[in-house]
């Protein structure tokens, strides 16, 4: 079919079924055109990591491949994208835009933009939903603001009946098909694998809307009822390890919910609890979002200000150390290289691993997040910004920065035998579990039986955990009135 198309531009919603977008433009009977920007400008200083950009290469050639079966063409350009949208506007004779929301603190701008350029051109351009359950706005306190504390917002999101149901993958789309010149995936540079460093992602991930659902479905059928106790566990695949999935937006945040709510219909009380809980954490990402759509500097100033004048240290060899996971403490030297090798790390180890940074280092919390920006799958500006702000204190509902963890007893507790340190940090793998979470306490003739030479084969700990908690405890003093301590 010719004629004027709608182009539909893909964002983080990567996906054909359940996407408004995509729905809308298909039920116009206006001719589509799917295309996908690579903006590395807008962003900034948070222009993709090189693990999302890994994943992003997988992912287009999955999304381009399903728009193939059905007969069109994934159009893939570079550039800034109000500028490559105006081009592509002015060479199709485009009718209409349509794209999903982003709440990254450069979206409403950008989109602000481009609904003015479009306006001018007179041509439509229409904004749709779907990377939340609920639109920020939609979310609101008693006295009409956005919320601070996660249980009230919670609340208030569960309150709310979700009568919506995820739409299908269109069967049929009628696509525009003159012909228009775009990049190769292999043009976007995302990914030269030329020395292949992701080599092990491949081994975890499929990344793609296919992959979305099989984790999804494996989640739901194997996991989701012990999910209460075994998503502290960092031996045990007992989360769903769908982050990378919804934030590109491969499966929708409502398509998780449906699946979950029907789980819980069919399977009834054996999963109810898990299931709650599991629902929950999906709030946690909106709330993440909620706070950076209200408090767009979320990403690199404190959300309590008095956080700005912390006596933070800057010690490149010691970051490094945690970078590299050489730090000499087994629980967080195994989370830095699960990051490493897999793109991504379990929950409770990213907690422990960030109060090690911020506390016992006293690195600054962006100096972490820009390093898991760069080597997460995952990497999300409204989830990373606001996590690695509730570990340092100084975020919105944050744990207390008085809450240190001791990365020992955090080993112990949840690593009981030590199944996640043995597995990534295989040079330990024969120590006995009395002293693989502090090698360095270990008698010589353990050491020497486990064939560990600290300060060799394994790093004694670069720092004195309890010199560190009380020096940064009385750092914490130095911001804060005697009487709120
Ligand atoms: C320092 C730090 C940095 C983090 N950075 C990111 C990040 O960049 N991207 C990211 O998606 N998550 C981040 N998280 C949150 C959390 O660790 C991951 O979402 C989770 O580990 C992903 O694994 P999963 O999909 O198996 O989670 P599940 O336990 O199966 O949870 C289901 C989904 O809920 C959401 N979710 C779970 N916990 C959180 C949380 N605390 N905050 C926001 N959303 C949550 C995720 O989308 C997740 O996929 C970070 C946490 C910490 C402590």
């Amino acid at each position: 079919m010719s004629g004027h198309p709608i182009i539909v531009w893909f964002t983080q919603d990567l996906r054909l079924s359940d996407n408004a977008c995509l729905h809308a433009a298909v039920a116009s009977g206006h001719p589509v055109l799917p295309v996908y920007i690579l903006d590395d400008i807008t962003p900034g200083e948070f222009a993709m990591g090189g693990a999302s950009r890994w994943w992003l290469h997988q992912s287009l050639a999955s999304l381009a491949a399903s728009l193939q079966a059905l007969g069109g063409r994934l159009i893939i350009r570079c550039g800034e994208a109000g500028s490559v949208l105006a081009q592509l506007v002015a060479e199709t004779g485009a009718k209409a835009v349509y794209f999903s929301r982003g709440y990254a603190p450069w979206s409403g701008g950008l989109e602000k933009n481009i609904a003015a350029q479009c306006d001018a051109a007179g041509v439509e351009c229409k904004r749709f939903s779907g990377f939340l359950l609920h639109e920020p706005e939609a979310i609101r306190t008693g006295s009409d603001g956005p919320y601070k504390v996660y249980t009230p917002f919670s609340r208030n999101c569960l309150s709310r009946e979700i009568s919506r149901q995820p739409r299908p993958a269109p069967g049929k789309v009628n696509f525009h098909t003159a012909e228009i010149t775009g990049d190769t995936l292999d043009d976007l540079d995302l990914y030269a694998g030329n020395p292949d460093w992701a080599a092990g992602f491949s081994e975890h991930w499929s990344p793609g809307e296919v992959g979305a659902h099989q984790k999804l479905t494996h989640f739901l059928e194997q996991a989701v009822g012990d999910y209460d106790q075994a998503r502290n566990l960092p031996d045990v695949p007992g989360t769903s390890r769908l982050s990378p999935h919804l934030h590109f937006g491969e499966i929708s945040p409502l398509q998780c919910w449906a699946a979950t709510s029907h789980a819980v219909a069919t399977a009834g009380k054996n999963i109810d609890r898990g299931s709650h809980t599991f629902e929950k954490e999906i709030l946690w990402r909106e709330f993440s979002h909620h706070l950076l759509h209200y408090w767009p500097t979320l990403p690199t100033e404190p959300f309590k200000p008095e956080f700005a004048d912390f006596p933070w240290l800057q010690d490149d060899e010691k970051l490094a150390s945690w970078q590299k996971g050489q730090t000499g403490f087994p629980i967080v030297d195994a989370g830095m290289r699960e990051l490493w090798t897999t793109g991504w790390m379990h929950n409770r180890v990213r907690m422990i691993v960030a109060s090690f940074l911020i506390k016992n280092l006293r690195i600054p919390w962006q100096a972490g997040e820009h390093w898991f920006w760069d080597t997460l799958v995952d990497a999300d500006i409204g989830a990373n910004s606001a996590s690695w702000q509730w570990v340092a204190g100084c975020g919105a509902d944050a744990a207390p920065y008085f809450r240190i963890f001791n990365p020992v007893l955090q080993g112990e507790k949840f690593d009981r035998h030590a199944g996640y340190v043995r597995k990534w940090v295989p040079e330990l793998a024969a120590m006995p579990d009395k002293f693989i979470h502090k090698p360095w306490q270990a008698p010589d003739d353990i050491l020497r039986k486990a064939r560990i030479k600290l300060g060799t084969t394994y790093p004694r700990p670069i720092v004195d955990l309890g010199q560190t908690r009380d020096a940064a405890l009385a750092a914490y003093k130095t911001i804060r009135k005697p009487e709120v301590v």
